[in-house]
């Protein structure tokens, strides 16, 4: 009795927890929905993987029951089609009125858009909010936000998105914020193709490459990925190709960015062609080294058989 008036003391007058139910607790889900706990929202896991579903403390299957009763909705999967079946199976089918749906992954800007219609025709409002920052970024709380959606969404979104990040930025309507992903990643991927040929035809002319990588990084060559993927061995200490090329960044998931960024440029009719050809290199090389850091495309790029003379 005692105990009871004692709790209701304590939270007389304190606004409900927001409940949030996050769908997919992979390596980048698992952190992030960590962080929304620590934040103080009352998080249900939830993932298909029973093993994934054992690391995270209460996490259950998917269900009707535990998505009606979520009033906000993060989704955290690999791609559009496993967003589009949460969405199509549970969500449309038992999602509260007035929850707010929000989809962490990175998914093609269609489908993004698709989704956030279906949701306004049932009432309920969704961003796009895919991230940059990786596992380390997730753990930190130190992710990039690049998010679509309605200027009333985004600061219903505020609390939620400031517990997982440092950088939130608006970039317009439905599917603006994979927009932002794909492009922005595309300059990734073609940076990583140019510092990767550059230091292979320094190599292949017997330059010294310590020397080559510091006059690239304190000239017009710098970059995010000269200085954090330089692909040769020992010039940086802490890149994944002085580490086996663990990732970092795994090459299967550059490619999957890179053939977002093409079906992105298919459908606006802008015309891509490095991009096209750095989605074609990546998506062979992952056939065989996905799991590598996307660097490690460097060893495929030196082994090529020599180019003839014209
Ligand atoms: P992951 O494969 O580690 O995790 C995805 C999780 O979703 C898995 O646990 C899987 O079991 C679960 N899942 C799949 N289908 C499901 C379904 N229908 N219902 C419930 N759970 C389901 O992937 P990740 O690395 O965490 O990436 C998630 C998203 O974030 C991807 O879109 C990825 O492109 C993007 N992303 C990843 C990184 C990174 O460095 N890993 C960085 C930025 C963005």
């Amino acid at each position: 009795m005692h105990l009871l008036i004692s709790v209701q003391r304590l939270t007389a007058g304190r606004p409900p927890m927001t409940k949030v139910g996050f769908i997919g607790l992979g390596t980048m889900g698992a952190p992030m929905a960590h962080l929304l706990r620590s934040a103080g929202f009352d998080v249900t896991g939830m993932d298909i993987s029973a093993d994934i579903r054992a690391g995270f403390d209460g996490a259950v299957a998917p269900s009707e029951e535990a998505v009606a009763q979520a009033d906000v909705i993060v989704t955290m999967l690999p791609e559009g089609r496993h967003v589009a079946q949460v969405h199509e199976n549970l969500v449309r089918k038992v999602a509260k009125a007035g929850a707010l749906l929000i989809d962490c992954s990175t998914i093609d800007v269609d489908t993004a858009r698709d989704l956030a219609k279906h949701a306004a025709a049932q009432g309920l409002e969704m961003l796009d909010a895919p991230v940059s920052g990786g596992p380390a970024g997730a753990a930190e709380g130190a992710l990039s936000f690049m998010v679509g959606g309605s200027d009333d969404a985004i600061a219903r979104a505020q609390p939620v998105l400031s517990a997982m990040g440092r950088k939130i930025m608006h970039f317009g309507g439905p599917g603006s914020g994979q927009a932002a992903k794909a492009s922005h990643n595309m300059i990734c991927g073609i940076t990583a193709m140019a510092v990767m040929e550059g230091f292979a035809l320094a190599d292949a002319m017997g330059l010294d490459l310590d020397k080559f990588y510091a006059l690239c990084a304190g000239a017009a060559a710098q970059s995010w990925t000269l200085e954090n993927r330089c692909p040769i061995p020992g010039v940086v200490a802490d890149a994944p190709a002085s580490n086996s090329f663990d990732p970092g960044f795994a090459a299967r998931l550059m490619a999957k960015d890179l053939r977002l960024a093409q079906a992105a440029a298919d459908s606006s009719g802008q015309p891509t062609p490095f991009g096209a050809k750095a989605a074609k290199a990546f998506t062979l090389f992952a056939e065989t080294s996905g799991d590598r850091d996307f660097s490690a495309f460097y060893t495929t790029l030196r082994a090529l058989p020599e180019r003839k003379q014209d």
